[in-house]
C-alpha cells in the first residue's frame, strides 16, 4: 500500500472511533452526521490517542464518622490499683525496642507494648522477646491509622483482626487483652468491635508528650508531675527518633516505682 493511501486508512480509523465514544456518552444529543474523514481532518492527522486499560472505577469511600466531643466509654485509664503501669506503643522498633527492653528487665518492672501490625510482620523476633519477658501485647491497629476508629465497623474489625494475626504469627498463643486507638482518638464503634474481639480498649491517664521530642528531663517532670495512684503512663518506643524516652526511662521508673509502685495492667 502506498504512504498516502495508508495516512487515509489510519485517520479514518481514528475518526471512527473517536466518534464511536462520543455517541456512546451522550445518546440523547442528536448530532448532525460526520463529514466525511478527508473533509474533517488536516492532511497531518496526529495518530489517536493509545487506549487507556479500563480498570473497574473504584466505589467512594464512605465518609468518615465524626469524632464525639468526648472519650465514648468503656475505655481502660487506671490500672485499678494504687500501683502505675508503663505502655510503650508505635513499636517493636529494631533500634529502640531492645534498648528500652533492656531498661525494663534491669529495673524488674515489666510494661504494656502497643504494637503496629506492619512492625510486627517486620519484626516478629522483637514481639517474641516481649512476650517472652513477662510484658503484655496491645494491640495499636494495622498501619497506625489515626482514622480508623470512624471508618465502617467492617473496615475497622478487618484491621484489628488483621493485626491480632500477624502478632499470633509472631507468637501463636500470644494474649492480646487489650486495643489502643492510635491518637486516643476513639469512637463506641472501635471499643465495641475491640469488645467483641476480646480486647478491652486502653486510654491512658498520663501522657508527656514524648513523641514531640521534649528532652529527657522534661519527660521525666511530666510524668512525676502528673502520676496519680493507678495512672497509665503512656511513652513511645516506635514511630521515630526515641532517643529522649530512652534517656528518661531510668529516671520514670525510679520515680513511678518510688511514688506508687508499677504493676502490669489486668
Ligand atoms: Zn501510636
Amino acid at each position: 500500500m502506498r504512504p498516502r493511501a495508508l495516512l487515509a486508512c489510519a485517520t479514518g480509523l481514528a475518526v471512527l472511533l473517536m466518534s464511536g465514544c462520543g455517541g456512546a456518552s451522550s445518546p440523547e444529543t442528536d448530532s448532525p452526521p460526520s463529514p466525511p474523514p478527508s473533509a474533517a481532518l488536516p492532511p497531518q492527522a496526529e495518530p489517536a490517542p493509545a487506549p487507556t486499560r479500563s480498570k473497574p472505577p473504584k466505589p467512594p469511600k464512605p465518609p468518615l464518622r465524626p469524632l464525639p466531643a468526648k472519650l465514648p466509654a468503656g475505655l481502660v485509664r487506671t490500672t485499678g490499683v494504687p500501683e502505675a503501669a508503663l505502655t510503650f506503643d508505635d513499636g517493636p522498633d529494631p533500634v529502640w525496642t531492645p534498648k528500652v527492653l533492656d531498661r525494663l528487665k534491669k529495673a524488674k518492672v515489666t510494661a504494656t507494648f502497643c504494637v503496629v501490625g506492619t512492625q510486627v510482620r517486620k519484626h516478629p523476633e522483637l514481639v517474641r522477646r516481649i512476650v517472652r519477658e513477662g510484658h503484655q501485647l496491645c494491640n495499636h491497629s494495622w498501619r497506625h491509622d489515626l482514622d480508623l476508629a470512624r471508618r465502617p465497623v467492617a473496615e475497622i474489625r478487618a484491621d484489628l483482626v488483621r493485626t491480632n494475626k500477624e502478632i499470633r504469627r509472631a507468637v501463636p498463643d500470644a494474649e492480646v487483652p487489650f486495643y489502643r486507638q492510635p491518637g486516643g482518638r476513639w469512637t463506641a464503634e472501635v471499643v465495641k468491635v475491640a469488645r467483641e474481639l476480646g480486647m478491652r480498649s486502653l486510654h491512658w491517664t498520663v501522657d508527656p508528650k514524648d513523641w514531640a521530642k521534649p528532652t529527657a528531663a522534661t519527660i521525666k517532670k511530666r510524668v512525676k508531675r502528673s502520676a496519680r495512684p493507678g495512672a497509665v503512663v503512656l511513652l513511645h518506643d516506635g514511630g521515630g527518633d526515641r532517643a529522649a524516652t530512652l534517656a528518661a526511662c531510668n529516671g520514670v521508673i525510679a520515680a513511678l516505682k518510688r511514688d506508687h509502685g508499677i504493676a502490669a495492667l489486668r
